[in-house]
């Protein structure tokens, strides 16, 4: 029986989670669920899952649920606060964090579960962006096991050789093909672009997710994160790292060794798949996805991206090849220029140019620190906020 902490249980991965945890009751017991604001879906939760530990950011919200649950007689501890997060992540009772928070604020958390030894199940893709080498030396000081949650890179890791480990170097892998549905505004004329409304953006045609990675998906910042992201867990110069188009989304991504094999994964798209993965690892279990029906997908496509369409894209290769604090500035400036287009306060198309002048403009140094990380995050978002005001 291994007990798992869900940072962000109430987001469309943690909830995934908890239906997977829901179909494992002898493998998996809930030792401490998380949120940002949602008190009534961590109420039903902490009511279905009786976790020993609740944590809130917001003292109101944590005393409201506190009451909740006392008057239906539930025992669940409710804590309140960041450090709260990292608290329930370092557990004795915790052998796996599932790190689910969107964006820099699921940091500090996970990196935390990653320096206890913890089997870290990482969808939190901003977290590992930022602090990079950083994070990836804690995992491999620490012996933790670091399992891939983002469907791309749980997709890559199963087609690494036998017995792989994240962070290692694999001689006999040539290219990692990373696949990209190419989001909502593939097919879009060009013109158009720039009056496009968050409703549209959000309406991504495979999958179903929160709102920030839909509008990443949509720009392509989420295939941008995701290359960072595939450049650090199998340790791999961009080079290595070939993004497909791939309109379907039935393969999540694909291996080519150097003997000429390309072995890729597929699935239906449902995050239960590498969920139930990254749990069950090294052995598997049901996650209550269906079956695939090749006969109803009929063909797969495949095509080159295009980098005019999604300038996001070209600003992470740019990124990940200037090292030290780019990749968080990029991602700092990308979270603001997100949630303000979100609010109706910027066009999609004004997104990668306040990531273009955060990265033009502030400072970048050497991420040996995690301050130097968390000020190169807060300089990002000072610039873009300013910028963004200019607008
Ligand atoms: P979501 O918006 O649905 O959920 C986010 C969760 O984080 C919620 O539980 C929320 O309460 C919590 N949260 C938000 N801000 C917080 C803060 N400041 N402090 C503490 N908690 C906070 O997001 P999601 O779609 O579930 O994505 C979560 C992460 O997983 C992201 O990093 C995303 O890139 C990654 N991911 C998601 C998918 C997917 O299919 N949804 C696929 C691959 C990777
Ligand atoms: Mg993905």
């Amino acid at each position: 029986m291994k007990g798992i902490c869900v940072l962000g249980s109430t987001g469309s991965i943690g909830v995934s989670t908890l239906d997977v945890a829901g179909r494992h009751p002898d493998r998996y017991r809930v030792v401490a669920l998380t949120a940002n604001h949602n008190i009534d879906r961590l109420f039903e939760q902490c009511q279905r899952f009786r976790p020993p530990y609740a944590v809130m950011i917001d003292e109101p919200p944590a005393a409201e649920l506190r009451r909740r649950l006392r008057d239906a007689g539930i025992e669940t501890e409710v804590l309140s606060g960041v450090r709260a997060l990292e608290a329930v992540c370092v557990l004795p009772e915790v052998d796996s964090v599932m790190a689910a928070i969107v964006g820099a604020a699921g940091l500090l958390p996970t990196l935390a579960a990653a320096r206890a030894g913890k089997t870290v199940l990482l969808a939190n893709k901003e977290a590992l962006v930022m602090s990079g080498p950083l994070f990836m030396s804690a995992v491999r000081e620490s012996g933790a096991d670091l399992l891939p949650i983002d469907s791309e890179h749980n997709a890559i890791f199963q087609c690494m050789p036998a017995n792989y480990h994240a962070g290692r170097t694999a001689p006999e892998v040539r290219r990692i093909l990373l696949t990209a549905s190419g989001g909502p505004f593939l097919r879009k004329g060009l013109g158009e672009l720039h009056d496009v409304t968050p409703a549209e953006a959000v309406a991504h045609p495979n999958w179903v997710m929160g709102r920030k990675i839909s509008v990443d998906s949509a720009t392509m910042m989420n295939k941008g994160l995701e290359l960072i992201e595939a450049c650090l867990l199998f340790n791999a110069p961009p080079e290595l790292v070939q993004v497909v188009i791939h309109p379907q989304s039935v393969i999540h991504s694909m291996v080519d060794y150097v003997d000429g094999t390309v072995l890729a994964q597929m699935g239906n798209p449902d995050m239960r798949i590498p969920i139930a993965h990254a749990m069950a690892w090294p052995e598997r279990f049901d996650s209550g996805a269906e079956p695939l029906d090749l006969f109803a997908v009929k063909r797969l496509d495949f095509e080159a991206p295009d980098f005019q369409r999604f300038p996001c894209l070209q600003r992470a290769y740019d990124a990940v090849r200037a090292g030290g604090t780019m990749p968080a500035i990029l991602n700092a400036a990308n979270e603001l220029a997100v949630a303000s287009f979100l609010d109706g306060g910027i066009r999609f198309t004004d997104i990668p140019d306040v990531i273009s002048h955060c990265m033009m403009s502030v400072p970048v140094g050497r991420a040996d620190s995690i301050e130097t990380v968390l000020e190169a995050d807060r300089s990002a978002r000072e610039t873009a906020g300013a910028y963004i005001r200019k607008l």
